[in-house]
């Protein structure tokens, strides 16, 4: 690492001591710039990833709502406007008791570079709240979300900041915010995507993150010499971004034998039904280890990390940050894993990262993998903007090209910069290049 690297990097940690997973993210992604810092020497004196590792705003504010027993609650409500060099401020809103400012960060700085990736115009953001949905009615989710929503309007618009969906917050949510925005503002216009399809979402929305995840996942096998036909695969979580993941790598010829939540796991040597996965989560709200009920052949085991030790060709971490350590790479690679698609953002720790790159398993990396979802909003966006309607097949086909469009980026950016086969710095570089050229062109703003 150069001197400059080294220097931003001890200032942020200095500055930021206490964020640790933006303080993880930021270590990799500056580690695998260097080759590109190199090339040019003109950033140092331009102060270029000093701005690019800082947030140009990130706002925090309190939010009140009042639960069904009449109970003044009290949530921490979060915005950061990370990057708009190249595009309105874009990414999604997450509520979760995890929820603080270094997560949000971390998945600010993640968001600039996959928007970067789509080759659509966003620049990068993320927000949410510490609030937890599970357990409340929908009486207090909408309360919640009026309230969030009235701090946060003064600070959105279609053509300054975009918020969507993340873990936590899906069509009910988004539905909520949107209609607090439009009684507030008295606007009618495209300032969150994954809106329900009667009031301006888009076809292929709800499916375009696991979608993508799989398209991605499969030009990287394709153009390592394999497919997916005949893989078995594991997909942790099942929210919406494994449950989509699910069915179009079942639709490729994966059979995917386990899924997960935040309590356990379930495993069907058969092929997991996806039609009893979407009852439970999708309409009853229900834990996954109820799966057992509908398919007795299949069985529930208590707690997250055990699915790693399930042999699989194809991994795909669709839950949430640091969800595969160390020890659970390893396993997977002793039992023979060959590619893993992250879906999740940031699921695997560093040292798991390291690991999978030493075995030589195929790795696409969030930022890449999981763009779908963010470039099926950029599209959800240009329909709001042009008061069209897009059928799900031309949605579809454009997700297909984005995603296929990204591998060969990241392909080209690995085998140009850095070592080919390499997709973690070649989704860095690919995405850092084209905003430190819009930044340098827009001077020290
Ligand atoms: P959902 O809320 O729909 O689902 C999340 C799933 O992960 C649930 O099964 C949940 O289980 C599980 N989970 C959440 N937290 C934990 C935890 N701490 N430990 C174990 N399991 C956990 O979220 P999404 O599917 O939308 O998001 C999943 C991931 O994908 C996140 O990292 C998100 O940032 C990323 N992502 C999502 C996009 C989207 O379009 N939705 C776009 C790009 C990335 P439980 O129900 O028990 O909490």
């Amino acid at each position: 690492m150069s001197n400059y690297t080294q220097r931003v990097l001890d200032g942020l940690k200095e500055r930021n001591g206490d964020q640790k997973e933006f303080i993880q993210a930021a270590t990799e992604i500056l580690t695998t710039l260097q080759p590109v810092i190199d090339r040019h020497p003109e950033y140092e004196r331009a102060g270029l990833l000093e701005r690019y590792v800082e947030p140009e705003r990130a706002i925090l504010f309190r939010v009140p709502w009042i639960d069904d027993q009449g109970q003044v609650q009290v949530n921490r409500g979060y915005r950061v406007q990370f990057n708009s060099a190249i595009g309105p401020y874009k990414g999604g809103l997450r509520l979760h008791p995890s929820v603080n400012l270094s997560i949000i960060k971390f998945l600010g700085l993640e968001q600039v570079l996959k928007n970067s990736l789509t080759g659509l115009p966003i620049g990068g953001g993320k927000g949410g709240s510490d609030f937890d949905p599970k357990g409340k009615s929908d009486n207090e989710v909408m309360r919640f979300c009026q309230s969030f929503m009235t701090e946060l309007y003064r600070h959105i618009g279609k053509d300054v900041d975009v918020p969507a969906g993340d873990i936590g917050v899906g069509g009910r949510e988004i539905g909520y915010l949107y209609g607090q925005y439009k009684r507030i503002t008295g606007l009618y216009e495209g300032v969150l995507t994954g809106k329900g399809l009667t009031y301006g979402g888009s076809l292929a929305r709800k499916e375009a993150t696991g979608y993508g995840l799989c398209y991605l996942t499969q030009a990287m096998l394709k153009a390592n010499g394999m497919d997916v036909p005949g893989s078995t695969v594991v997909i942790s979580g099942s929210g919406n971004v494994a449950i989509y993941a699910c069915e179009k790598i079942t639709a490729m010829g994966g059979k995917v034998v386990a899924m997960s939540d935040s309590n356990g796991y379930v495993y069907d040597p058969d092929g997991i039904k996806l039609d009893v996965v979407k009852q439970l989560k999708e309409v009853e709200r229900k834990r996954i280890k109820e799966y057992v009920s509908a398919v007795p052949t299949a069985t529930y085991t208590e707690g997250c990390k055990g699915i790693w030790t399930i042999p699989c060709d194809i991994a795909l971490p669709c839950a949430t940050q640091n969800e595969i350590d160390e020890a659970s790479a390893k396993a997977l690679i002793a039992n023979g894993v060959k590619a893993v698609g992250e879906g999740a953002n940031m699921p695997s720790t560093l040292e798991a990262t390291a690991a999978f790159q030493a075995a030589k398993v195929l790795f696409a990396p969030a930022k890449a993998a999981n763009a779908g979802g963010v470039a099926v909003s950029a599209l959800e966006m240009s329909q709001n903007s042009q008061r069209l309607s897009w059928t799900f097949e031309e949605v579809d086909a454009r997700l297909k090209g984005i995603m296929e469009g990204i591998f060969a980026k990241i392909d080209a950016a690995a085998k140009e910069y850095a070592t080919p086969g390499d997709y973690v710095a070649g989704a860095n570089i690919a995405g850092f290049l084209k905003v430190a050229e819009a930044m340098m062109a827009q001077g020290a703003v």
